[in-house]
């Protein structure tokens, strides 16, 4: 084998390493390393909890569907989060979890 052909073997290897690389980022930040998706995590955690204390200091069943001025009064400057994805908000009733629009967004 001449040594160009040799070169340009490890040039081709090297450089269907390099592409593989970049499609495995791409995967993983579509996914689990996605950052916006842990503070959605958390702020339907945040929003779980308001209507679990909405529910209680108004006796309201787990039935009960809270709305966003009902929860607005548990949070800071009465500003309920938001998704830093972009997502929006489904509140659900007290004793269903709330859920985002962005499907990854999962909770609990
Ligand atoms: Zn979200």
């Amino acid at each position: 084998m001449s040594k160009l052909a040799r070169n340009l073997i490890v040039l081709g290897l090297a450089l269907g390493v390099w592409g593989m690389s970049f499609f495995f980022i791409g995967d993983s930040k579509s996914d689990s390393d996605d950052p916006t998706r842990e503070v959605c995590h958390a702020n339907l955690g945040q929003i779980q909890r308001a209507k679990q204390k909405w529910a209680s200091d108004n006796h309201k069943p787990g039935s009960a569907l809270p709305t966003v001025d009902d929860l607005k009064p548990y949070f800071p400057n009465q500003r309920i989060p938001r998704c830093p994805g972009l997502g929006s908000y489904v509140i659900n009733a007290v004793a269903d979890p709330p859920h985002c629009s962005i499907t990854t967004h999962t909770y609990p």
